[in-house]
Parts: structure tokens; sequence; C-alpha cells
């Protein structure tokens, strides 16, 4: 069984210092290639899907949550107020506040809708301090956030697109879902009490599931306070169940924060998240694959092996072109081993550069994969096109 936070540190994806704190992993050199990985490819996804991307502060006033409805139903998970001077500032539970106040800084037209932004941006939840390890349970959050604003006739489509997103990334990156789960209100104040919003935001989730033809399971209790979300479930080796993947309508907060388009027209928000959170990704990833990430995350894509010190500036030689290519790649010279020893020592790295006399003589390499099997020489343009994740 992959444990992440053993295989995590053992692979420096990430690790922990008791004076940072817990529940806030830092991110080791290889952690921090698979992210931005992850990053560049959700950015890319993004924007060939009309998304625009924005940049917000990861803290605001305490009067921002309050008119957003998280002070009132989330200050559980909330940070306390630091006070600066006569004002309150929160460290942000969500992007949904700063993103409204985007779409609100302009006039919109019927026809700037749907306008979709997006950000990866940081969140932070006041988790308790016995429930934390890892990159599953932590304070701070790198989120892939996005809300998409359009007009109430528009909101089943855009809830289908993200959805398609959803199932692209995931294939893209390996991941199979647990299971759907349509998440509906609870009782209590923890959700806001408006029966009407709740049935018309729960029949375009519902719809939208129906017309896909995909099962899901209904469970109250699990919605977001300001209306239902379609969860995307994901399990870890132990059967342990998490939220991944999100999409939401939210009728209250354009309310709450007046949006409006085309004078007097209310515009619905489609909450969506196509990877959730990075920590939680990346733990889930280190399960799945056990440190053998698909080329495009691997954190070494490509380990130039020279067979003695002969070939040494050949290899040197042939890392450069690798590097320049864009690879992530680096050099494991003859005097750390044998051939075997070494190519151990990287197994987990796609693509294996073998370098002998023959090859030094060529200025190309014996490509040897993670299998064991051997790919034969092949340029290095062509190994980094096939580590891009969109070729
Ligand atoms: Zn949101």
């Amino acid at each position: 069984m992959n444990d992440h936070r053993r295989l995590g540190r053992e692979l420096g994806i990430f690790d922990t210092d008791p004076l940072i704190g817990s529940g806030l992993p830092y991110w080791l050199p290889a952690g921090a290639a698979v992210r931005k990985a992850i990053e560049d490819y959700v950015h890319e996804l993004e924007r060939r899907n009309g998304y625009l991307h924005v940049n917000s502060p990861v803290l605001g006033k305490r009067e921002l949550y309050e008119r957003s409805g998280h002070w009132a139903h989330y200050a559980e998970d909330m940070f306390p107020p630091m006070r600066v001077g006569g004002e309150e500032f929160v460290l942000r539970p969500s992007l949904c506040p700063h993103h409204a106040l985007v779409y609100r800084s302009r006039q919109r037209s019927h026809r700037d809708l749907p306008l979709r932004l997006a950000e990866l941006g940081g969140m932070y939840r006041s988790e308790l301090s016995g429930v934390l390890g890892g990159l599953t349970r932590v304070r701070a959050i790198q989120l892939n956030d996005g809300h998409v604003f359009c007009a109430p006739e528009q909101a089943a489509a855009e809830v289908s697109a993200a959805l398609d997103l959803i199932e692209a990334a995931h294939d893209r990156l390996g991941i199979r879902a647990a299971r759907y789960r349509l998440s509906l209100r609870g009782d209590g104040e923890k959700f806001v009490d408006d029966p009407a919003m709740w049935r018309r935001s729960e029949s375009v989730l519902r719809d939208v599931l129906r017309q896909r033809g995909r099962p899901y399971d209904e469970e109250h209790g699990e919605g977001a306070f300001y209306g239902p979300k379609i969860d995307i479930q994901i399990a870890d080796p132990a059967g342990r169940e998490a939220t991944l993947s999100t999409v939401q309508v939210d009728y209250f907060q354009p309310e709450r924060f007046d949006l409006r388009y085309a004078g007097g027209e209310r515009p619905v928000m489609v909450h969506r998240s196509v990877v959730g959170g990075l920590e939680r990704l990346v733990a889930h990833l280190i399960e799945v694959h056990g440190g053998a990430f698909p080329a495009w995350l691997a954190p070494v894509q490509a380990v130039v092996l020279p067979l003695s010190d002969a070939e040494s500036p050949a290899a040197g030689e042939l890392l450069r072109r690798c590097v320049a290519a864009g690879l992530r790649a680096e050099l494991a010279p003859a005097d750390r081993g044998s051939l075997g020893a070494r190519i151990r020592a990287h197994r987990l790295v796609p693509y294996q550069l073998v370098v002998g006399p023959r090859e030094a003589a060529s200025g190309r390499a014996a490509v040897r994969l993670r299998d064991g099997s051997q790919a034969g020489e092949v340029p290095i343009e062509q190994l980094a096109a096939q580590s891009r994740p969109f070729g």
C-alpha cells in the first residue's frame, strides 16, 4: 500500500517542520516540479476552454466575509481576524468573494456572459492540529478555483462543461473517481435557509447529472452553505474518501454582492474546481502512481547515464540538449556506481538515456524505459514532445 506521507518524503516531494507548524507542509524541489507541471497544465486547459485568469490577495477585511455569508455560516473553519490599525483582516476561507468583486468591478452586459474567471490561489482553514498530517489535512491550501458568472439559462451548460474539464483532467492525470456525489443541504445554521433557492439550484445539478447518464449518490449535509455541489470523490488505498473536484450552483452570493448584468438581471455563479487543492491532488497522485508519474508529471523526466568516464563529455552535451528542449533532466555520472545500480537508483524516471562509445560518437542516446524495455534511439525533441501534457 502506498502511503503518500512516507513516499512523499522518500521522493523529495514535501516535508514538514514543527517550527513552521503542523498542517503547513512545504514543497521540496521534486514536489515543486510536479506542482508546477500541474499548474501549467490546468492553466492551459482552462485557457483553451474560455477562462480568463485573475490574481487576488489571500486575505480580506472581515466585512467581506460578513457580506459573503462565510462569517455567519463558516466562521468555525476560519482563522481568527488579525487587527491592523482600526481594521480586521481574515485569511480567506475561499476565493469566491474576491471573484464576485472582480465581476462587480465592471459593467456587464448579456453578451459578456458567461464570464469564466479562474485562479490558482491560497485559501486557509483553521483545522485543529490533532487531525493534521501529510498533504491531505492542511491549513494552507493552493486551490485550483474558478467561477463562471452566467445568465440563469446558461447555468446547466456551464455545469456540464465544467464536468467535461474535470473528466479530461482526471484522464490526463491517471485518476479514477470513486463516485459522484450530489451534496445537498442539511439541517441547522450551517446552511442558508431559503428552501426555494435550494430547490432551484439542486434541480440544475440533478438535471445535468441525469442528462450525462452517470450514476451518483445524493447526500444531505455535505453541500456548501450557499448551495448544492456535485462532488467527485476519490478514495485512498485504505478506502477513505475525499472530495477532489467539485461543481456548484449558487444563487446566494450574486444576491449578497448585488451582482448584475444588462442593468438589472442577476447572474448565477457556478463555482468549480477542476483538480481541487494541489496538496490533496499530489497526495492522491503519489498513492495512485507509487511515484512512477506519467512522463509529463515526473519530477525528473530524463536521466543521462554515461557507460564510463570516457562518455562524460558526450553525456554532458546530451544533458544540455535535454534541458534546452524543455525536459527536466539530470546526469547520473559513472563514478556513482555500475550502470545497473544507477538505473535502479533512477527506476522511476520515465526516460533513461544510456550513452556508450557508439552513442558518444553519434551524439545520440539509447533510450531505456522504466519497465526495462528499449525504445532505441529517440530524438530528444520527440522525448520532449512526449513529455508535454498536450503533446
Ligand atoms: Zn467559489
